[in-house]
């Protein structure tokens, strides 16, 4: 059996799998781990192997230093990268701007135009890089390759990607909607097909993909239509510590009143919003216990939450027109029936029924939650990134 090495390298934490291709969507890698809190004095190796988790604490000063405890350690284990039968290594890279729609195979001139994409994504793209020079030093036997974030939204249309701005500003600026988790929304409408006798090009649906990081799609006909995320991935719903789409004049009046700087609006607006802004935690079990203990901070959290939620789902159904199913993905979308029931709540006569019964139990793999008379199916699909990257690298590298 051959494996993909899948890596998620960010600004201080690098997570990893060794994946089998052909595996199913809820199968558990044969390794995953991560390496947490790099630069700081305690940091974390973590990694799971043969059901059995494998933990120290140690100082991680980079991502160098991180890769190679994190091979040495997967050596000792005898799950090593050199060990075992691996093809290939898969990157998962956020922004690959209008250059990348497609994996593409990793070598010194994609890095560099990589490079010059970093104005696009300077929070995330700098740590995929760094992740792939240090892997690819590590590991210069194997090829590596690129999995884009934003490559499933590359063919949005005009009319959903182009901001109301200047256009001479945004062709040279590059500033449009590129749309992320492309990965899982295309993964997930994989998936939804196989629920349907139809082909997809007849099939229309809408992913909501909540996890601390959350991003809606419309997809009609296969071909994704919107997205919530839009330049960078701080537009859209909120987060778990994004605060989604705000109006932009608020960030006039942090610099201006507040006297924020930019990068520091930057940061609040990223890690310190959201969920975590509004009740001080991003983990919707604190959300939800938070307010049986009286948090009107939490309900407000909530219900904040789920307007926005709505807002896209009522747009996203307006523009498709006909709604043949609704996926909840993700941490939040696939744990959280209180979550699922608010963002459904009266939509019958749009078509949409939840069961509620279904909704409260809904066990492993795929799972139908609206009534069999719903003419919106509505399911729960367990997303798995890494296993798609790892997918789209064996059908590069072959
Ligand atoms: P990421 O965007 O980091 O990949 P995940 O998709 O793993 O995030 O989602 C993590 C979030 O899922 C947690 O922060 C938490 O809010 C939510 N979550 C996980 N398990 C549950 C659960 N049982 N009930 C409600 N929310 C959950």
């Amino acid at each position: 059996m051959s494996y993909v090495l899948v890596i998620n390298s960010g600004s201080s934490s690098i997570k990893f799998q060794i994946v089998d291709p052909s595996a199913g969507a809820t199968d558990t890698p044969l390794v995953s781990g991560l390496v947490e809190k790099i630069g700081e004095f305690r940091g974390g190796l973590t990694i799971k192997h043969n059901g059995e988790k494998h933990e120290h604490v140690l100082t991680i000063p980079n991502h160098t230093a991180g890769f190679k405890r994190a091979f040495a350690e997967l050596d000792r284990l005898g799950c090593g990268p050199t060990q075992l039968d691996i093809n290939a290594v898969g990157h998962r890279i956020v922004h690959g701007g209008t250059i990348f729609s497609e994996p593409v195979l990793l070598d010194e001139t994609v890095v560099s135009t990589l490079r010059e994409l970093i104005p696009l994504a300077p929070l995330h793209n700098p740590a995929n890089i760094d992740g792939i020079e240090v892997a690819r030093r590590l590991l210069p036997n194997l090829p590596h390759v690129g999995v884009f974030d934003t490559a499933y939204f590359s063919d949005l249309p005009d009319s959903a990607a182009v901001y109301a701005i200047e256009k001479s500003l945004r062709e040279e600026y590059h500033i449009r909607r590129y749309g992320f988790h492309g990965t899982s929304h295309e993964f997930i409408a994989g998936e939804l097909h196989k629920q349907f006798d139809q082909p997809a090009e007849e099939i229309n649906h809408i992913t909501l993909h909540l996890g601390n990081g959350a991003s809606a799609s419309a997809v009609r006909g296969g071909k994704p239509i919107d997205t919530s995320m839009g330049m960078t991935p701080l537009e859209g719903l909120v987060m778990g510590t994004r605060c989604g789409s705000i109006d932009p004049g608020i960030i006039f009046h942090l610099y201006r009143e507040v006297g924020l700087s930019i990068d520091g609006i930057d940061k609040l607006l990223n890690k310190r919003s959201g969920m975590k802004g509004l009740a001080g935690s991003n983990d919707f079990r604190d959300i939800h216990q938070m307010i049986k203990d009286g948090s009107q901070d939490a309900q407000l959290a909530l219900d904040v939450y789920v307007t926005q939620l709505r807002r896209i789902l009522g747009s996203y159904m307006i523009q498709l027109g006909r709604v043949d199913a609704i996926a909840f993905t993700a941490g939040v979308g696939e744990n959280d029936p209180v979550l699922r029931r608010l963002a459904l709540a009266d939509l019958e006569n749009f078509g949409v029924k939840l069961d509620d019964s279904r909704n409260e139990s809904v066990g492993e793999g795929v799972q139908l939650i609206s009534t069999d008379d719903s003419p919106t199916r509505v399911y729960v699909v367990p997303t798995n990134e890494e296993l798609a990257i790892a997918q789209k690298v064996d059908r590069l590298v072959g």
